[in-house]
């Protein structure tokens, strides 16, 4: 059934990579927190033996629970980014929509994209946008809605609108990606002011080109400017529209040998972002209208094959499948890498900084003990019993302590490389 196959796919989706590293992180910084909170119950145990700790030293300990939760709390929110960049008309709105399955954005005359505009997943199964001047969710109905909401806001072109996708309708969004249409390159922008509020945390770059012009000094540009601002963007290059070729058989295989050179000396020479083998993998010729139309067709529980087709569809179908694979391999990759890497340094240094706290404690009392036996048993009778009571507590909560930060580089190392 077409549902298993969905499911099927789901599961061996590279995307995967991320869900579950994310999962895992999660879990680990569950089991650092349970640490710390034993931490600061222990430290406060102690803490009017001044002579062991200081009021300082339990504040520090303290403060690592609200840490530790400020790190849960971006990591809850950590997804994969693509933005797409381009041309205007070049296809951005018509390849984001193919790859959601669903009309979302609009496309086509007279809905040129005048703004940022994000698609990320709803979590109570509606659809609603937020601009950036108020928390207000605007409910939107339906994509000529959408297109009639954006309309009516005074938008600026560096603005970001998020609109709100049901999750279970696309499984793009349910594994947490969001993606990220742009206005057209060629219409004036602030590149800069775009960098810097929507690339920087962007796991992938894709640049939609049309397929019957090469590739400009605008769109070049622009892609220039990120790769100063970024060390080694990851950039796939559609060259879309490629179904109006269909009509020239003549003409497509040296068009196709053209572009691809172009855009791989592009990657290797130009941007020095990827090595050859890399960037031949990053270049792709398909048509986003098409693919569109089959999934929307599909959807519908029509065959896919249906309808008025350009010479050629099967193997452009093929190749944006090929695109799609190669996207979410990369992106996973890149967001857990770039995402979690630094989460887990900071969980890392947080255990350390606990255990450096734990070692001094556990050679305070050592000495401690040791100086008392020096001194006439009989008067610290009591005392010492104490102490004792606290060397081997923080005898344990050292190995405790030691353990989870082992145990933590074990699994993140784990979590990082699968
Ligand atoms: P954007 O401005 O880059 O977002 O471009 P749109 O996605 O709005 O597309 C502009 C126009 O090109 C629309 O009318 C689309 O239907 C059409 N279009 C997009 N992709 C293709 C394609 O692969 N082939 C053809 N023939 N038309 C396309």
């Amino acid at each position: 059934s077409s549902n298993g196959d969905t499911r099927h796919f789901r599961e061996s989706s590279p995307l995967q990579i991320f869900v579950k590293a994310k999962k895992k992180i999660n879990d680990i910084f569950l089991e650092i927190n349970d640490y710390v909170q034993d931490s600061v119950k222990y430290v406060e145990s102690i803490q009017d033996y001044q002579v062991l700790i200081d009021s300082n030293e339990v504040q520090k300990i303290v403060e690592y629970v609200y840490k530790i939760k400020g790190i849960r709390d971006v990591l809850a929110r950590d997804h994969m980014k693509v933005a797409f960049f381009g041309r205007t008309s070049s296809g951005k709105s018509t390849v984001i929509n193919a790859m959601l399955r669903d009309k979302i954005l609009p496309s086509g005359i007279g809905h040129t994209t005048n703004c940022f505009l994000q698609v990320e997943g709803s979590d109570n199964g509606e659809t609603y946008l937020i601009t950036e001047d108020s928390a207000e969710r605007k409910n939107v109905k339906s994509v000529s809605r959408l297109a009639h909401a954006l309309c009516e806001e005074k938008l600026n072109e560096s603005q970001l609108v998020r609109i709100f996708w049901p999750r279970d309708k696309c499984s793009l969004l349910r594994d947490d990606v969001v993606l990220v249409d742009s206005p057209g390159v060629d219409i004036t922008p602030n590149l800069d002011e775009w960098i810097d509020k929507h690339c920087l945390d962007a796991d992938v770059f894709v640049l939609v080109a049309h397929a019957q012009s090469t590739l400009m000094v605008t769109e070049k540009n622009f892609f220039h400017k990120v790769s100063l601002k970024l060390s080694k963007p990851n950039i796939f290059v559609l060259n879309n529209h490629w179904d109006t070729s269909a009509s020239e058989p003549e003409y497509i295989d040296k068009a196709r040998v053209q572009h691809t050179e172009r855009a791989v000396d592009f990657l290797v020479k130009e941007l020095k972002v990827c090595s050859q083998k890399e960037a031949a993998e990053r270049v792709f010729f398909i048509s986003a209208k098409e693919c569109l139309s089959a999934r929307c067709k599909e959807q519908q529980g029509l065959s896919i094959q249906s309808g008025a087709l350009a010479e050629g569809f099967p193997g452009r179908y093929f190749e944006f499948q090929s695109f799609e694979r190669k996207f979410e391999e990369c992106i996973s990759k890149s967001a857990v890498k770039t995402k979690f890497e630094q989460h887990s340094q900071r969980g890392k240094t947080v255990a350390q900084d606990i255990r450096l706290t734990m070692d001094t404690l556990y050679e305070k009392s050592q000495k401690l003990k040791n100086d008392k036996t020096e001194e006439k048993k009989n008067v610290y009778e009591k005392l010492n019993y104490t102490e004792q009571r606290l060397l081997i507590l923080t005898q344990q909560m050292k190995e405790k302590i030691q353990q989870m930060v082992s145990e933590t580089e074990e699994k993140v190392k784990k979590a990082l490389s699968e």
